[in-house]
């Protein structure tokens, strides 16, 4: 799960994480509000989307040489001109895809006067099994850049659990941001509370760009991107109440609340599969006959009617879909159990695209018998080869 930029600084302020003070808008009035409780003469007024890349990103519906989704302002009259500017409007960025995200709340913000930026995030690594923290002395741009064309501007540094993070932890960050002094001691410092903040919140990852030394020497995180695991969200409520489903795909979001584990992609092949592994094999053979899975869809092992009806009409709605792969190994779950939902759902959406479907194992008979007397066009397959050569048949038939 993503959460804005404000809320992220809200959850790490509470660390004794350094950030200039800043508060969030709905409209243009609260922006102004806002801006009024600043100090000034220095304003950010910064778009709230879930991308970064707002700063060199354009507005859809503003001319082209308008400014981007962060803006310096000089007055509070600049800040509101700019909040009537980016309210409601579309912002694109290299993050956000070609359409973009309406920007429905502003952050405003104090102005830094900015010595220089550096980079600083963490992930869970994988490889490791160790949380690394990534630092460069590159910060402000596009990290992806900075790792192709200068790759040694980059130090990552891991963290073993066993002992948490470490004083030597700390000075290796400083010394990759070549830091001397009171600042060294303060990115030791930074970097431990950043540590303490990844743990405890149970976060996937956390991205400082920039993550600014100050003309009074400061350090200051100016900008943050946070992302949570999203199976240990129950243990963190407050968290979880961050969550902006306006942001999220709203097929995904339907889904979560079936507890379907649903990812949207870009082909025309919708596929409604059990177990992980199973959809991930669909998928595959979809692309080996020369077609593109309009998604991945587990609807887990105990999936009943209702389960998959919502799996269905998801998959439906889904505009690019010209065709429906069902492939369900009936072992815990029982395929005529499926078949039934199969059937409800295909009448209660008034299915108008091709439909194969592939049963196997427990009461496979029962299952494909409510498939062949329901009146409806489904197509039967025998085995996963046989599935996936007739869905792509139908729907470049259909085409
Ligand atoms: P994004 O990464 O989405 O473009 P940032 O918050 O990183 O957004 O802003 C882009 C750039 O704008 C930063 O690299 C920094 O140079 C400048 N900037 C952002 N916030 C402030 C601020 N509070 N004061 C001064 N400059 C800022
Ligand atoms: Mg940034």
């Amino acid at each position: 799960m993503n959460i804005h930029e404000y809320q992220a600084k809200e959850l790490l302020s509470k660390f004794g994480i350094g950030i200039p003070t800043g508060y969030p808008a709905n409209n243009v009035e609260e922006a102004v509000e806002g801006a009024k409780k600043l100090p000034g003469p220095l304003y950010v007024v910064k778009a709230q989307i879930h991308a970064g890349g707002r700063g060199k990103g354009k507005f859809s519906e503003l001319p082209a040489d308008a400014k981007g989704g962060v803006r310096l302002a000089k007055s509070v009259d600049a800040v509101k001109s700019d909040a009537q500017d980016m309210l409601g409007n579309t912002l694109v960025t290299i993050q956000t895809g070609d359409d973009g995200k309406q920007v429905n709340r502003l952050y405003v913000t104090d102005g830094v006067d900015i010595a220089e930026e550096y980079y600083l995030s963490m992930v869970v690594d994988r490889e490791t099994s160790r949380i690394a923290m990534i630092v460069s002395t590159e910060g402000g741009m596009d990290i992806e850049d900075v790792a192709h064309n200068t790759p040694d501007k980059i130090e990552t540094i891991t963290i073993d659990p066993a002992t948490g993070f470490m004083p030597h932890h700390g000075r290796a960050v400083a010394f990759a941001l070549k830091l001397e002094g009171a600042l060294a001691k303060a990115a030791q410092k930074l970097s431990k509370q950043l540590y303490e903040a990844f743990t405890t919140l149970d976060c996937e990852m956390l991205e400082i760009n920039p993550l600014v030394e100050t003309k009074d020497g400061e350090l200051l995180v100016l900008d943050t991107k946070m992302s949570f695991d999203s199976n240990a969200l129950y243990r963190h409520p407050d968290v979880e109440a961050m969550r902006d489903e306006t942001e999220e795909d709203p097929m995904e979001v339907e889904a979560s609340k079936h507890d379907l584990a649903y990812i949207k992609l870009d082909g025309n092949i919708g596929c409604m599969v059990n177990g992980a592994g199973l959809a991930m094999a669909t998928m595959d053979i979809i692309k080996l006959n020369g077609a593109f899975p309009a998604n991945f869809l587990d609807v887990g092992g105990g999936a009943n009617r209702e389960k998959v009806t919502a799996a269905f009409k998801i998959i439906l709605s889904d505009p690019a879909v010209e065709g429906i792969l069902v492939n369900i190994f009936g072992g815990i779950m029982k395929c005529d159990i499926i078949a039934d939902g199969i059937v409800s759902a295909a009448k209660e959406v008034n299915l108008s695209v091709p439909l194969v479907v592939r049963l196997e194992g427990t009461n496979v008979q029962q299952g494909k018998d409510i498939l062949a007397n329901s009146g409806l066009p489904i197509i039967s397959a025998d085995d996963l080869g046989d599935a996936a050569r007739k869905i792509v048949a139908q729907v470049k038939e259909a085409a």
